[in-house]
């Protein structure tokens, strides 16, 4: 009986192990998520040719699954909205990040989407820079979900030279989230993850790469003949340009005056993506990510796009040179999972947390319809037009990013009701040119638009963050700044994002029904059979998955 019993009990040992095998041969050993700050969808296909190898975004692009119609599904498009959608399958009005800052409506303050007074910097002079944690994210991620389906044997860490674009994807539960600090030029983190930096980062911010990149400069890549015929002219007063000892436009950029005087340039210089790897794989070898059969999470982002944006807009020659120097820096990345990881042990996707208007001069320039209507001059015109009516200005608590917050309190006080105020606003602000309309947030369902822009308005809207009306611009109108380019509204220019898989368990080929960005979360879940993350209104892209 006792035989029988130990045979039983080993063949069930043996079944047992047998099965754990087969379900980790079929999940990778690491999942790298990768989010390009401000990329648009058609730059691939705008690019495709001058990239000087099918080794980066062509891998993805041709050796992967490409979903060609993926949308952003709420307003604010900005970096921390989509970084937290990407890793939540969530929006705004269920995660709770509505912006990159934000007035909140129960403290009467301004917050940053990222900040935590209650922590640390570790690893910088610093301190400033370091009081960071995903606090103000209220749901949870992937990486959450993923440590939840293994008692928290996962890893889980993020990197990007933004704080915002390592700490919401890395999630609540990361073993480490790492940003790039301009102040000392050192990559930190906080002690939100851990108490100091492990000892291979410190051997990283030693060498203190910084230099020797400013040192390189910036020059072109290709012939200048490339730029002269597919992109805008270089040399634009509409620029925003880049910051030496004055403002400069056109190339080369000779940058080693900054070296020793100002780090934070990197964010906005193509050497800034080369930081972000070369940090990874010193992470992935010291951390041993992707090192066992149990998937771990590795969440990069490249911000230095989204600066180049900015200043020099989608059509300029920095943003075509930009993607050029990009490429190459993740062909060698995706060399190196191959050869560290293995080819088939690594999931990968990629994808942008928004995208990017053009520049209003140049748009002009080329007869289409553009022009700024900043927040500062909606806040101006309506201290005027409140005057006017013999009301006071602090009835309005904050104008941010084309949305108006009313002072409840006050208008409480002084018997001003909600829709009196909206109904003079708005008839104000829909009489100036660049105003499509004013929409109340609360009561965007009901606003006369087409459906898709009422739920993009209704998924960006939570009552204690948001404001009470959004004023919608006409399409090319941008709330940016007297130069250069921005981005943060619901058209495509914004809201059309890239969005590749590739690697194990993926299915090569063009998916080209529509997507949204919080889909990507339930697909990385089913991918790995684990939980969607809590917030998630999302549904796998089943085409993708083999
Ligand atoms: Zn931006």
């Amino acid at each position: 009986m006792k035989i029988v019993f130990s045979l039983l009990f080993a063949m069930f040992a043996n079944l047992a192990t047998a099965q754990s095998n087969k379900s980790n041969n079929t999940k990778p050993k690491l999942v790298i998520g990768i989010v390009i700050d401000q990329m648009r969808w058609d730059n691939v296909n705008r690019y495709r040719s001058f990239f000087k190898s099918k080794n980066g975004f062509l891998k993805l692009a041709d050796e992967g699954a490409s979903c060609n119609y993926n949308l952003i599904p709420y307003v604010h498009t900005v970096t921390a909205c989509g970084h937290a959608a990407i890793y939540t399958g969530s929006v705004p009005a269920i995660h709770g990040i509505v912006g990159n800052s934000w007035f909140n409506n129960l403290t009467g303050k301004t917050e940053y989407c990222v900040e935590d007074k209650s922590v640390s910097s570790i690893g910088s002079g610093n301190q400033l820079s370091g009081k960071m944690s995903p606090k103000n994210l209220w749901t949870s991620t992937i990486g959450d979900e993923l440590k939840l389906s293994n008692n928290f044997q996962s890893k889980v860490i993020g990197i990007s030279l933004k704080d915002r674009g390592a700490i919401l994807p890395a999630g609540h539960a990361a073993n480490a989230a790492y940003w790039y600090d301009g102040e000392t030029g050192n990559m930190i983190s906080s002690t939100y993850y851990q108490q100091n930096l492990p000892k291979w980062a410190t051997n990283f911010n030693n060498l203190h790469k910084v230099d020797s990149f400013y040192k390189q400069g910036w020059t072109l890549s290709l012939p200048k003949q490339v730029y002269e015929k597919n992109c805008d002219t270089d040399d634009n007063a509409y620029e925003t340009g880049f910051y030496e000892e004055k403002v400069k436009v056109n190339f080369p950029f000779d940058l080693t005056k900054l070296i020793g005087k100002d780090y934070k340039r990197l964010f906005a210089i193509p050497q800034g993506n080369n930081l972000i790897t070369d940090f990874a794989k010193e992470a992935i070898q010291n951390e041993q990510l992707g090192a066992d059969s149990i998937t771990d999470l590795l969440t990069l982002s490249f911000s230095t796009p989204d600066y180049i944006g900015h200043n020099f807009g989608p059509y300029s020659w920095e943003s075509l040179d930009g993607y050029v120097k990009l490429d190459e820096v993740l062909a060698d990345f995706f060399a190196y999972l191959d050869k560290k990881i293995g080819k088939d042990n690594y999931t990968l996707f990629l994808t942008a947390d928004h995208a990017i208007a053009p520049i209003p001069g140049f748009a002009k320039k080329n007869k289409l319809p553009a022009d700024y209507y900043v927040s500062a001059d909606i806040s101006k015109d309506l201290t005027n037009l409140l005057a006017a009516n013999n009301l006071t200005k602090e009835l309005i608590s904050n104008v941010y990013e084309s949305t108006i917050y009313f002072n409840h309190k006050l208008m409480d006080s002084l018997n001003i009701s909600d829709a009196f105020l909206t109904q003079l606003i708005s008839k104000f602000l829909e009489s100036k040119p660049n105003v499509l309309q004013v929409v109340n947030n609360r009561n965007a369902a009901l606003a006369p638009l087409p459906q898709l822009i009422r739920e993009m308005l209704l998924n960006g809207y939570t009552p204690q963050r948001s404001g009470d009306l959004t004023v919608l611009l006409k399409s090319g109108v941008i709330d940016g700044y007297p130069t250069g380019a921005s981005h943060g509204v619901f058209y495509n220019y914004d809201s059309h994002i890239p969005l590749y898989f590739y690697g194990k368990g993926i299915k090569k080929g063009n998916v080209n029904s529509m997507n949204y960005m919080t889909d990507i979360a339930p697909t990385i879940s089913t991918l790995l059979g684990i939980q969607m993350p809590s917030g998630s209104i999302g549904k796998p892209i089943l085409e993708v998955l083999k």
